[in-house]
């Protein structure tokens, strides 16, 4: 535990904006436009982080207030905002996001919305508006994706039949990620719904012309009938208890599962154990092949990895699964960190390590990069695996980085990072591997020699 007095200030922050979660769940969504009820600035500071991390374009409207809408209260500007957005998008969803101005204030944006939807949305051909709350100044970017995935579900699944269909709720993970449980889901011949997916809207094929708003992304009408699905499966092991999944299963009947986030060997095993129960199958061929060939890979890379002590940063659930893949392949997570507040992370952590000799590493929540390098100071540490927010720390303590997660603003695709499955924990087995490789390189008086 660290022991320098309390202060209040925030040090290179190991989390984002609230509203930026929830902007990347509503590009997630077919048709959708974020929009947020806020300055302008807080729109291209949102944009600015996807964009670096995604190298796509990404429009987010904005009610684009100023000074005097923090006395008068900004409702003209937000219906002013949907008019423009509607005429010049032709949307079949607007997501609103507020911000902390707006939360501040106080405007109360769904009887606004609810205004705004009497007076001008007569008639057929208008878009759906979900607004979402999101006040950053009490929560991260995870609180505002898994708020905006609550909201979308609550407000569009409707009453339906029972179906065959299985939904799924990833959690944040990367466009690569995304393909790779649709072809996972694909390969069982299990008909899902996953929302948000982003894989298309967020890492597209090169195109002429800009689209206004990039083709892919949950369907609406899969959303509407998520309630009627056999099964919710939710991933994260720091979700709280009111959730998308939670709400579904509350509002609709329709059962949940919550699995950790399926990174490695053993938290893939629990996915697909839950994907053969569903689907009647056995797992597919070429998945099992990857689960061969990535226990072999270990056998192969043991040698470079064991005993070697890590730091783990960044969004609580990604952490754990990550803390999880490390204690599994011989490498000692240390410290585990992150940004969020679930109160969660310890016993996560804590579970997924059960059975692994070693001892606990040290869990922090609620921390910067100023706590993350205050607590690694001493630990002997040979790695660091997170995002590029790390970079600083690894820079100046000489420790190697293996990036994963958001942002990657110094690395080229971030999106096209696999984390999850056999084949996403092969990529990170020989990441890191290579990583602790070229370091011992890099240190040595002779370089490189044949090993
Ligand atoms: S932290 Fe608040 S003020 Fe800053 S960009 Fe996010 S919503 Fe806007």
């Amino acid at each position: 535990m660290s022991t320098r007095p309390p202060y209040t200030s925030t040090t290179n922050a190991c989390k984002l904006c609230k509203p930026l979660g929830a902007s990347l769940v509503f590009r997630g969504i077919e048709g959708c436009v974020p929009f947020l009820h806020g300055s302008q600035g807080c729109a291209t500071y949102m944009r600015r982080y996807i964009i670096s991390h995604f190298n796509e374009p990404i429009d987010i409207a904005s009610s684009s207030l100023g000074e005097k809408h923090a006395v008068y209260g900004g409702a003209a500007n937000l219906k002013l905002g949907l008019q423009n957005v509607t005429k010049k998008y032709a949307p079949q969803l607007i997501g609103v996001a507020t911000t902390c101005l707006t939360e501040t204030i106080g405007d109360d944006v769904k009887m606004i919305i609810n205004e705004y939807e009497a007076e001008f949305h007569k008639g057929e051909g208008h878009p759906r508006i979900v607004p979402v709350s999101t006040p950053s100044y009490a929560g991260t970017h995870m609180e505002g994706f898994n708020a905006a995935l609550q909201a979308v579900v609550e407000q569009m699944a409707e009453p339906v039949e029972p179906h065959d269909g299985v939904n799924l709720l990833p959690g944040f993970v990367s466009a690569a990620d995304l393909r790779s449980l649709k072809e996972l889901l694909d390969d069982f011949g299990l008909p899902f719904t996953l929302l948000p997916d982003y894989s298309e809207t967020l890492d597209g094929e090169a195109a002429s012309d800009y689209p206004l708003i990039p083709a892919g992304g949950t369907p609406l009408a899969a959303i509407r009938r998520m309630g009627g699905a056999r099964l919710t499966i939710e991933c994260g092991a720091t979700l709280p208890d009111k959730s998308a999944g939670a709400s579904l299963q509350q509002m609709h009947g329709t059962p949940l599962r919550r699995l950790g986030m399926p990174v490695g060997l053993r938290e893939t095993d629990r996915l697909m154990d839950a994907l053969v129960e569903l689907s009647g199958r056995e797992v597919p061929v070429r998945h099992r092949a990857a689960r061969g060939r990535l226990i072999d890979a270990m056998v192969d890379g043991h040698k470079y990895l064991s005993g070697k002590r890590a730091v783990v940063f960044g969004e609580e659930d990604l952490v754990v699964g990550l803390t999880s893949f490390l204690a599994e392949i011989g490498i000692r997570p240390v410290l585990c960190a992150s940004g969020g507040k679930s109160g969660r992370l310890q016993e996560a952590v804590a579970t997924v390590l059960a059975g692994i000799p070693g001892e606990m590493p040290a869990v922090r929540e609620d921390v910067d990069f100023f706590d993350i390098e205050e607590e690694a100071r001493g630990l002997a540490v040979d790695l660091l695996v997170g995002h590029s927010k790390g970079y600083t720390f690894a820079r100046k303590e000489g420790i190697p980085l293996v990036r994963v997660g958001f942002p990657i603003h110094d690395r080229l695709g971030g999106q096209r990072l696999l984390h999850l499955g056999y084949h996403g924990a092969q990529a990170l087995f020989d990441s890191i591997v290579n990583t602790l490789i070229a370091k011992k390189q890099d240190d040595s008086e002779v370089g490189y020699t044949y090993m």
